[in-house]
């Protein structure tokens, strides 16, 4: 590869009125290392073409489909060097894979596939095609959550005694998918979306910060799903008891029907020492809590946060980074993972950046929850 050029992506998905796909775009380009240059948006060609025009590429590179995409692309000299997936979950499998076996490395949205079964084949995938593999789990990119992580590590809570996880969106507190409303439909239906409906869409996000940020396993869980609203084919709501490795306990709660809410993503880690709590709606702050001493709020720009922190951090305290920042966190570090992968270093992907064992966790995950649920008892993770 040539000194410094950005990196090339093709886009799956994020065609018009779709949600995340455009905030990739703008996530993988803030830093200025990355170029959507390419994109199957749409499964309608007519769309993908518009979608192309609005994103202000060349519009013989907005393809009808996915696999046109990547067997074009893979004649040209200036061929996408990775794709970016961001469809229903039915597709990531496929995409992922057919990607990966054109020599693309992947960038994919959570969660990594629709089944478990599933996980496990893209998992075997991504280790024979030896390129990098990316998930999205954006909570991983906020400075203040990169600082929870690093106080963990550091042992200063002493042992984890507790987690509490809850996130709560009220988006789906009415039957929204009956009006056609796009995100919805899609998310409540099984074969679109996988067998996980709240607890895939949601839950898995939370999973994840619980074990990305204290850096314990979950081992056993026993989950209740719910599905609140009538006529819905998936669960909207949930709540589970968790072990993890250490002894620690955790709560998890997630819900799509917790009217008002908007994205009530908190996380809370207790020590013998003290503890952590963080909110995504409030993400520039971090309160730490001592039992022999006072409350402490870490301000997002802070010079006393840990390297960790301040590795992702763009703008001095004061001005508020939200969630594309986040997202751009990880495109920046996808961005270091292909230039190691170039460079031929054994395992580019950095540990920060959630992988393709977060995508396999995830997925388990929510396959023992339902089984939990279905059975009304503990399962072994
Ligand atoms: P969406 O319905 O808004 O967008 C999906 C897009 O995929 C649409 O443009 C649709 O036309 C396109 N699509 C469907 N089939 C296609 C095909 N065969 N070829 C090309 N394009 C196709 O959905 P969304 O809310 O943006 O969610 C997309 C994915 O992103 C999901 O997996 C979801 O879980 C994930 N997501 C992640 C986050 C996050 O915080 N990381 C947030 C929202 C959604």
């Amino acid at each position: 590869m040539e000194e410094r050029r950005k990196l090339r992506m093709g886009m799956v998905g994020g065609g018009p009125g779709a949600f995340i796909g455009p905030v990739h775009k703008m996530a993988a380009e803030l830093d200025g290392r990355i170029e959507l240059v390419a994109g199957a948006f749409s499964q309608s060609a007519e769309r993908s073409r518009a979608a192309g025009e609005s994103f202000g590429i060349d519009p013989g590179r907005a393809y009808a489909d996915y696999r046109e995409m990547f067997e074009k692309e893979r004649g040209r000299n200036d061929a996408i060097d990775f794709v970016v997936i961001a469809t229903p979950n039915s597709l990531h499998l496929p995409v992922a894979e057919a990607a990966l076996e054109a020599g693309f490395a992947v960038v994919s949205d959570k969660p990594a596939t629709a089944t478990y079964p599933e996980a496990l084949a893209l998992e075997a995938a991504v280790v024979k095609a030896g390129l990098p593999y990316a998930l999205t789990h954006t909570y991983a990119g906020y400075s203040l959550v990169r600082e929870a992580r690093a106080i963990c590590a550091s042992g200063k809570l002493g042992a984890i005694r507790k987690i509490a996880v809850e996130y709560l969106q009220g988006w789906l507190s009415k039957p929204l998918e009956q009006t056609g409303q796009k995100q919805a439909a899609w998310r409540s239906d099984p074969a679109l979306n996988g067998p996980g409906g709240c607890i895939g869409d949601i839950g898995t996000h939370a999973f994840h910060l619980v074990e990305y940020v204290s850096g314990l396993e979950v081992t056993s869980l026993n989950a209740a799903l719910r599905t609140v609203v009538a006529g819905r084919r998936l669960d909207d709501d949930c709540n589970a008891l968790l072990r993890l490795k250490s002894g620690a306990s955790g709560v998890l709660m997630v819900s799509q029907v917790a009217a008002g809410e908007g994205n009530g993503l908190r996380l809370r880690v207790y020590g013998e020492n003290g503890s952590i709590d963080w909110r995504q709606e409030d993400p520039n702050r971090l309160r730490v809590k001592w039992v022999d001493g006072a409350e402490e709020i870490r301000h997002a720009g802070g010079s006393y946060l840990s390297e960790e922190a301040r590795a992702v951090t763009r703008l001095p305290g004061g001005h508020p980074e939200g969630f594309i920042e986040a997202f751009a966190v990880l495109y920046r570090e996808f961005a270091d993972a292909m230039d190691a992968w170039w460079r031929g270093e054994a395992n580019p992907v950095p540990a920060t950046l959630p992988g393709i064992r977060a995508g396999v966790r995830g997925m388990r995950f929510i396959e023992r929850a339902i089984e939990s649920s279905g059975r009304e008892s503990w399962v072994e993770f």
